[in-house]
């Protein structure tokens, strides 16, 4: 094998606490995990915001740090678990004073800053149902989820409604409330400030009796693959959260930990806000955008020793900060303190995980999970080597399996029942063994696909997957990614990946391209480094490097050079759309879509 595994002991920069996968995983039960954490006083139940803020609020901890924020000119400002308390207990008080309650939508429409840790933590201790929206949406993606989801409430600022909501206010009748945080709510009529509600509200608040199957949260999916699903968790996902983050991420009370991915999604609220706040520790909040050297600026003076980011924001740093040196931009930050990074959401390509380790002298731990797992499933983690281009083995408490595939690449399912794949290398249709606390419970208004998400005791992915025989798992692709070729199965993500490793590439988008003789043939569309000029010569040159890595039944039969790739806006490219587009047929849902379409 061309990437060689890292050695759990050199993963980090601190000896690594949990040090056995099969003694992490052994004897581990969720009803251990649950009773780890506080519960409501008085037996009354379990409440995400207490895990996340009240219990860390009592005399002896109320002054820690819990938000350092850095905003967009770099200062920074600091909220201690105290401070998150009373906020979050006004909230909660302002809530109930608009006669918002249990269950009641509750949308945010913000990007990171502290107003939004107080909009969804006082939500959750209101017992009501958090919704966050990604806050770069157009109009018209905001506009179809505040319908879908029932949005009784909305937090934003007074720029982002003018822009992005005032117009379709009429057509959303459930749509009670609009709270402006800052200045400006006085100009827009049907708002309130929420600045004059909080400071009329009491900062003490006692969380109703919640019960753990209470709806909690409602996550939209990232749209890759067509229409986003909107996906229903409750109050018991935070025993997930606390656990899987200190599986995967290594979480500890005296860490400052970093995520970079925006609260919009998933990503952003499970591991962004809920699961470091429930271990009781500091959270960077940046309030800036994506720019190399403000982030090494960030990881070196703000000390973060646990950062969880993303594939595309790891390849912007190395197309920034080449692996072959100076690195000169990370050299002059002291990083030091840095001991974890993990990553989520895409495929992370093997060079990317040994990138890190070149470059900030630690490799990248992936992690593989979805919006309806609402937590890590499958990880490079600390009990276990990292075996780079690997998503790693499955957490303790979590049954993966790889399911024997029919002829649409999805797992095969005969009289309901499914075949679990025995032979190591197999490829089939990634599924999880339903159960753990986190499991969503439903997409909002759509029983049938929920439905249609099962079979014979198992959740199946949608994601192609095949497990070595030392139990690691490989991400192959979407089932609707994956291409059909000379009878061969290829999966989009191997020949990316190969593509990625040559110098001129930067992005690549893989896709099947229908073709009388082959069925399909391997296209695909690549963006290039920047000074890298795209040439017929480069062309030949980049087929015949696939081609070498690949052999010719998976290596690209045609290239073509996009330096735009369309993407979602959580960073994934929208193989779906390149195929559209190439066939002429019709785009599909773009309203997760980056950029101009
Ligand atoms: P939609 O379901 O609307 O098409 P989506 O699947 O991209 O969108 P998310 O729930 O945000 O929505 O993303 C989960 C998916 O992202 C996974 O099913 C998988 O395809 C991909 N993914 C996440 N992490 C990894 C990883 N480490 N390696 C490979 N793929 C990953
Ligand atoms: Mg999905």
């Amino acid at each position: 094998m061309r990437w060689e595994t890292i050695h759990k002991d050199t993963a980090q920069r601190v000896a690594p606490r949990l040090t056995d996968y099969e003694q992490t995983c052994s004897g581990f039960t969720w009803a251990q995990a649950r009773a780890a954490l506080d519960g409501l006083p008085d037996g009354r139940g379990l409440n995400i915001a207490h895990e996340a803020v009240d219990r860390h609020a009592g005399p002896r901890d109320a002054d820690r740090t819990a938000l350092r924020c850095v905003a967009r000119d770099n200062t920074v400002s600091t909220v201690t678990y105290g401070e998150l308390a009373r906020r979050t207990a006004r909230f909660a008080n302002a809530l109930r004073a608009l006669g918002v309650g249990r269950g009641d939508r509750v949308f945010t429409l913000l990007g990171r800053c502290p107003e939004l840790y107080t909009a969804v933590l006082g939500t959750l201790k209101n017992t009501s149902v958090l919704c966050p929206l990604f806050s770069a949406f157009g109009p018209e993606p905001v506009e179809q989820r505040l319908r879908l989801g029932d949005a009784r409430l909305l937090v934003t600022t007074a720029a982002l409604y003018r822009r992005k909501v005032a117009d379709s206010r009429a057509r959303l009748p459930t749509l009670a409330h609009v709270l402006i945080v800052g200045e400006g709510a006085e100009e827009l009529p049907g708002t309130v400030s929420l600045d004059e509600l909080m400071s009329a509200a009491a900062d003490t608040f006692t969380i109703p009796p919640t019960s753990p199957e209470d709806m909690a949260l409602l996550h939209f999916t990232s749209g890759t693959t067509g229409t986003p699903k909107g996906a229903v968790h409750v109050h018991d996902a935070v025993v997930a959260h606390q656990a899987t983050a200190a599986f995967a991420l290594d979480l500890h009370r005296d860490d400052v930990y970093w995520c970079t991915a925006d609260p919009g999604w998933v990503t952003g609220m499970s591991y962004g806000i809920i699961a470091p706040l429930v271990h009781g520790l500091t959270v960077v909040v940046d309030e800036g955008d994506f720019d190399a050297r403000r982030w090494y600026r960030i990881l070196g003076e703000q000390r973060v020793s646990v950062w969880y980011t993303a594939p595309t924001a790891l390849r912007m740093l190395m197309r920034s900060t080449p692996a072959e040196g100076p690195y000169d931009l990370p050299r002059s930050h002291d990083l030091s303190a840095l001991r974890f990074i993990a990553s989520v959401g895409e495929p992370l390509n093997p060079e990317a995980v040994v990138w890190g380790q070149r470059v900030l002298g630690l490799p990248v731990h992936d992690n593989w999970w979805q919006t309806e797992t609402g937590s890590i499933m499958i990880a490079n983690y600390a009990a276990c080597d990292i075996r780079p281009g690997s998503m790693g083995r499955p957490l303790p408490g979590v049954e993966a399996a790889v399911l024997c595939r029919g002829p649409d690449g999805r797992a095969l399912v005969t009289d309901g029942r499914v075949t679990v794949a025995q032979t190591p290398g197999t490829v089939g249709e990634l599924a999880l063994r339903p159960g753990w606390p986190s499991m969503f419970r439903g997409y909002l208004h759509d029983e049938k696909r929920y439905e249609a998400a099962f079979a014979d005791g198992w959740y199946l992915t949608g994601d192609l997957a095949e497990r070595d025989a030392d139990g690691w798992y490989w991400f192959v692709g979407r089932a609707d990614d994956v291409i059909k070729s000379s009878g061969h199965l290829v999966g989009p993500f191997e020949v990316e990946s190969a593509l990625m490793e040559h110098a001129a590439v930067a992005e690549a988008g893989v896709i099947g391209k229908p073709d009388p003789v082959a069925g399909n043939i391997v296209k695909a569309f690549v963006s290039l480094t920047p000074g890298t000029e795209p040439t017929p010569e480069l062309e030949r040159r980049l087929l015949a490097f696939a081609r070498q890595r690949l052999g010719p039944a998976v290596a690209p039969r045609e290239i073509a050079f996009d330096q735009n790739l369309p993407k979602t806006r959580s960073g994934k490219v929208m193989r779906r759309l390149l195929r559209a587009r190439e066939l002429g047929l019709p785009s599909g849902d773009l309203s997760t879509l980056e950029g101009p379409a």
